[in-house]
């Protein structure tokens, strides 16, 4: 049975609904949170299917000064002190001069980012430096990879908005793991997949195949992917400029791969390395690996944007196959032979993601903000990592709106409860 008309219904049990469930409940509120899923955390997830924690989502816990997650962390390590970098060129990998040479670009590449003219907003790609050795690779690794889609999809003003910097630390349990450790007695209600929501008052109705649920007042924080696929009606319709924003604000991909290692051969990487491939002719896209984390038997690593999508269609034995020929280009039979089973991401093809987390399409960068009002008086908001500006698409920018949310529904609507 579910408690009946408890002040706030949040959505979604992960990061930003665990946040805003917290909030509600240190502040004296009763909340209910519906999961559609089996398992809380959602973007967040560790398992242990390669014999260790791995994480299938979240991994870093970036900008860890101002995390509010790290005021949780038990045992981890901060990757900046620990991370080599190995660049292949094809043949070999770079040496300690050409290195520099790349890194050297790639300040070079992100000074231009942040000294172009924002006004007007325009895509990131119209603004960076072309040509020479390392730009394409530069560029590659920026879009697919560390924002899930190319350069040419996001604003420039929302590239430069969003905070990604160090310390970047790496929890020893996952990220997935300490996340559901913070969900520990709320009141989750998992497999409950909320399907309508009338919020034409006096409070809200959450309707499933379950039932349904009567409360104050509620928060959504499925992803937009979710929500440009209309997996929730909304009674009466959301305003046209909330959809905008919702379309505004696509996820991009980012697959993230796991191997559980063979043999003692550690291939000349030491633990917490990464590597990756120089673009050319002859490599048009490239994937990212980090090697043995924590000591473990392990190594994964990640394929972005519209290689990931195109992947995706193809099922995840394709993204294997292409990730074992990429280790295999670098370290040819012996690579090969070091890669065990695979654990290989679906977050593009799930219902209940659609993706890997958000970018703001150019001239949409402020449909963040746009987002993340109450509606009708205090009864709807939307929270999660697309509703966060400096923060956006991390577990910090969940977390952050989820508290957010709860913080302006008691200031906007100091007794919820009255108002039904
Ligand atoms: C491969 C990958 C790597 C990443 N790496 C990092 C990283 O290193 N550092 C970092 O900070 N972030 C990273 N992220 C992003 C981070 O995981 C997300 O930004 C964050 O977890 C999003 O949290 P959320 O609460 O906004 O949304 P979600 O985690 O998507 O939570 C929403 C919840 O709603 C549920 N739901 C969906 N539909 C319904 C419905 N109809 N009814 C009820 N419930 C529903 C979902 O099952 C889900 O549990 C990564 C993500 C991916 C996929």
């Amino acid at each position: 049975m579910l408690r009946n008309d408890p002040d706030v219904v949040v959505i979604g049990a992960g990061c930003a609904g665990i946040a805003a469930a917290r909030a509600l409940i240190a502040a004296g509120k009763s909340c209910v949170v519906l999961e559609a899923g089996d398992r809380v955390g959602g973007r967040a997830y560790t398992s242990d299917l390669l014999g260790a924690p791995f994480d299938h989502g979240a991994t870093w816990l970036h900008q860890a000064g101002e995390n509010p997650l790290a005021r949780f962390l038990g045992e981890h390590i901060d990757h900046d002190a620990v991370r080599g970098r190995h660049l292949h060129l094809g043949d070999r990998f770079a040496t300690g001069t050409e290195l520099a040479e790349y890194l050297h670009a790639l300040d070079d590449f992100e000074a231009a980012i942040v000294a172009a003219p924002q006004d007007p907003d325009r895509a990131v790609s119209e603004v960076v430096p072309r040509g020479g050795r390392w730009n394409e690779t530069i560029a590659h690794w920026l879009g697919s990879q560390i924002n899930a889609a190319e350069l040419s999809m996001i604003s420039l003003k929302d590239y430069v908005a969003v905070d990604l910097e160090g310390p970047n630390l790496l929890p020893r349990e996952g990220v997935g793991a300490l996340v559901a450790r913070l969900s520990g007695g709320l009141p989750i209600r998992l497999g409950h997949a909320v399907t309508r929501l009338r919020w034409d008052g006096p409070g809200v109705v959450a309707e499933g195949e379950w039932g349904t649920l009567r409360a104050g007042a509620a928060i959504v924080t499925v992803s937009t992917g979710v929500l440009a696929a209309g997996a929730i009606r909304f009674t009466p319709g959301l305003p046209s400029d909330t959809m905008d924003a919702i379309h505004g604000l696509p996820l991009g991909l980012l697959t993230k791969y796991g191997f559980r290692t063979r043999g003692d051969d550690r291939l000349g990487m030491a633990p917490f390395h990464s590597a990756r491939r120089l673009l050319g002719p002859e490599v048009r896209t490239a994937m990212s690996w980090i090697f043995w984390p924590f000591g473990r038997d392990q190594v994964f690593g990640f394929v972005g944007g519209a290689r990931a999508w195109e992947l995706a269609q193809e099922g995840t034995a394709t993204t294997e196959a292409a990730a074992r020929a990429d280790f295999a280009a670098m370290f040819g039979a012996r690579g090969a032979a070091a890669l065990g089973e695979a654990v290989v991401t679906g977050w593009g093809t799930d219902p209940l993601f659609r993706g890997s987390y958000t970018h703001a399409r150019p001239g949409h960068h402020e449909s963040r903000a746009r987002l993340s009002r109450w509606l009708g008086g205090g009864r709807l908001r939307f929270a999660g990592e697309a509703c966060h500006s400096r923060f956006a698409g991390t577990v910090a920018g969940a977390w952050l709106s989820g508290e957010a949310a709860v913080r302006d529904l008691l200031d906007k609507r100091a007794a919820v409860t009255d108002a039904r």
